[in-house]
């Protein structure tokens, strides 16, 4: 059967009181744009807290419809269902219901339950006898059926609205809030499996998000920076197209490990990182930082690095991983598709500068000691390094 319409289901938009018009359109604009991609033509109505998607004809790829819905933010279930005109006609109804299940089910060997909702209380029957006809009807056609109404397999909905709705899957969305619906933020996007999550994660929240990679030629190859360039738009498949500043690193780096302790190269060059990476942000109307560090994953991110990192910006840092296990971020990014780009072996800027020990408890006085040496000259490599930044926009094609 080639469904006609799907129920989007969505959660806290619900709680939003007078904005809630503002997430509403935004999670419209949004499955708009992204089934825009989708073979077909579809419509997107709105009624009284629900989302429709109708499509045209049925001339369309269902997983492809599946797909793209999965990836708008905001909605919480999607329910392939089958839409009828309202009657207060039982049979019809009935008639309807039977098919509906025969087309999704047959006759097969399974436990259901009925569960109807009449918000047009014109419908002639309760809900409650309309749940125990429909069940009887179904029984008397599918014999291997049989009712279980505390744990069925399967829960057959009837809402009766301004149209009847049946349908009985839920595939799970993204969760999460509509695009746009929040401010812009700015990612720190390496190569690696923590920071396209935490832009990810960013994101699902309703935020814009843009991203600065800070590359390293010759160090760091054009492959490398191809990859980040992927992982870019592996999450604009979500979060819509992303500004992605490439910023060359390779002199600020030079500069910090000719001169600075090289147990401290790390830190230090995290610092010029986030400096760079707000000075962006500042010119592109970023209101926050967004990283992918978790507390104790290297040297660079115990507790004390990260004070070390953090008191060189001004601007909020958001840190959406900062207390997952490696293995948490990893089942989050095999799950939104940058798990196969994030291992491919190209090497990041920062592992080829390391130290063989570097500190594990920096204490801030001696980080701006040490950087002393460095940061006059530094100035306008800082200030070059943002205003020469290359920008490609990553729109997830
Ligand atoms: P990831 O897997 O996200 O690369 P990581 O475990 O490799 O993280 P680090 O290399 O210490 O950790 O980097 C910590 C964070 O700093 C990253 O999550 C990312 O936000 C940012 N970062 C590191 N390297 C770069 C880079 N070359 N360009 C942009 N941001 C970077
Ligand atoms: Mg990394």
């Amino acid at each position: 059967m080639q469904y006609q319409s799907f129920l989007i289901k969505y959660a806290e938009i619900g709680t939003k009181g007078k904005n809630r018009y503002v997430f509403e359109d935004a999670l419209v604009h949004d499955i708009h744009k992204k089934l825009s991609r989708v073979d077909g033509e579809f419509r997107v109505t709105r009624e009284r807290g629900r989302i429709y998607v109708g499509a045209k004809t049925d001339d369309y790829d269902y997983d492809e419809v599946i797909d793209a819905l999965q990836h708008v933010f905001g909605i919480v279930s999607i329910c392939p269902m089958v839409q009828m005109d309202l009657s207060y006609d039982y049979h019809t109804l009935s008639e309807k219901v039977l098919e509906y299940f025969g087309a999704v089910y047959g006759n097969k060997k399974l436990t259901f339950k009925v569960m109807t909702r009449r918000a047009d209380k014109n419908f002639p029957m309760q809900s409650n006898e309309i749940d125990a006809e429909l069940g009887h009807d179904i029984l008397e056609k599918f014999p291997e059926t049989s009712v279980d109404v505390h744990n069925p397999d399967v829960r057959i909905h009837v809402e009766i609205r301004q149209y009847i709705n049946i349908y009985s899957e839920t595939i799970p969305g993204a969760g999460g809030m509509p695009l746009g619906t929040n401010g812009k933020a700015m990612l720190l996007l390496s190569g690696g499996i923590d920071s396209p999550v935490a832009g990810y994660m960013i994101a699902r929240r309703g935020a814009i998000i843009e991203a600065t990679y800070f590359h390293a030629p010759p160090y760091t190859s054009e492959r490398a920076k191809q990859k980040v360039v992927d992982l870019a738009n592996e999450v604009a498949k979500y979060s819509g197209a992303i500004a992605l500043h490439v910023v060359n690193f390779t002199d600020i780096q030079l500069k910090i490990y000719e001169k600075c302790p090289h147990e401290e190269l790390t830190i230090i060059m995290r610092r010029y990182m986030m400096r760079i990476a707000e000075a962006i942000s500042r010119k592109r109307d970023c209101i926050a930082l967004v990283t992918g560090e978790s507390i104790g994953q290297v040297a660079s991110q115990t507790m004390q690095s990260l004070v070390c990192t953090n008191e060189v910006c001004e601007l909020p840092v958001y840190r959406p991983v900062i207390a997952f296990d490696k293995q948490d971020i990893i089942d989050i990014s095999q799950k939104i598709g940058t798990y196969e780009t994030s291992i491919e072996p190209y090497e990041d800027c920062c592992t080829i500068f390391v130290a063989k020990h570097p500190v594990t408890k920096p204490v801030p006085e001696k980080i701006r000691e040490s950087e002393k040496i460095v940061y006059d000259e530094m100035l306008p490599m800082v200030e070059k390094a943002v205003n020469e930044a290359e920008l490609i926009w990553c729109d997830g094609k």
